[in-house]
């Protein structure tokens, strides 16, 4: 079996060397991630600059192999399948920080996910919630994402559906499988005046979201991991009949 790692934090993340190096034990993994952080880049592909794709021994992944793309987390899953080959799955992360409710379409990482559902490659995301520490232990997800990405090589996921897994803090109690909740920054803007004198702006966020019970925020704060089945069919199906009456005509 053939496991495509991929992050949006790069291919030096801590995060990903995890997560590599757990996934080593269901099948023969290759990573094919950022040279640098695309955090935040959403599900963007680079279409007007060409594209480099380099074995990188420095990652520090060996044996496994390793190949740093000047892009997008979704431009390394569309050339780690042009160049090595389709994969029986999709892994991206694990992200340093969680990836949440309306986070999602911000997301590089759940991003990695949603391009190789769109090949229709069996694809999961992976985030952990570093919260206020200066230490980060991945071990405990990475350990947990094998029991799900071995649930999922063995038993499937439906089309178009993918899974967004965020790990708490602390080594989980057990798993939630949970609804979207709420979260997501607030984005502020702060201006400022570089040395010529011209302002420039800069988006900061703070994370914000109601822990509703059920939900991805109150199962991570309640130290579980959580698991939340996502499903690229956008489409608002019970505001379909609305729209018809008032636009197709009786
Ligand atoms: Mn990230």
């Amino acid at each position: 079996m053939k496991i495509l790692v991929t992050n949006d934090d790069g291919i030096f993340s801590p995060g990903i060397k995890a997560l590599a190096r757990a996934m080593s034990e269901l099948g023969e993994v290759y990573v094919v991630a950022p040279d640098v952080e695309q955090s935040a880049v959403g599900h963007g592909i680079t279409v007007r600059r060409p594209l480099r794709f380099k074995h990188t021994a420095a990652a520090g992944l060996d044996p496994i192999p390793a190949y740093r793309v000047d892009g997008t987390p979704a431009d390394c899953v569309v050339l780690g399948v042009h160049l090595l080959g389709k994969p029986d799955l999709v892994v991206s992360g694990i992200n340093l920080g969680v990836n949440l409710g309306l986070d999602l379409t911000h997301s590089g990482t759940v991003a990695g996910a949603i391009e190789g559902t769109s090949i229709g490659v069996p694809s999961i995301a992976f985030s952990l919630d570093i919260g206020s520490r200066a230490e980060m232990d991945f071990e405990p997800g990475a350990a947990e994402a094998v029991r799900i990405a071995r649930w999922v090589t063995e038993h499937g996921l439906p089309d178009k559906v993918f899974l967004n897994v965020n790990f708490p803090v602390n080594p989980p109690k057990g798993v939630r499988i949970t609804e979207l909740s709420t979260h997501h920054y607030e984005d502020s803007v702060v201006e400022r005046v570089d040395p010529n004198g011209v302002p420039y702006y800069w988006i900061a966020g703070k994370p914000t979201g109601s822990e509703d019970p059920g939900t991805d925020l109150w199962a991570v704060r309640q130290g579980y991991t959580s698991i939340t089945p996502i499903s690229l069919d956008l489409a608002a199906h019970d505001f379909m009949p609305v729209l018809r009456q008032a636009f197709e005509g009786s």
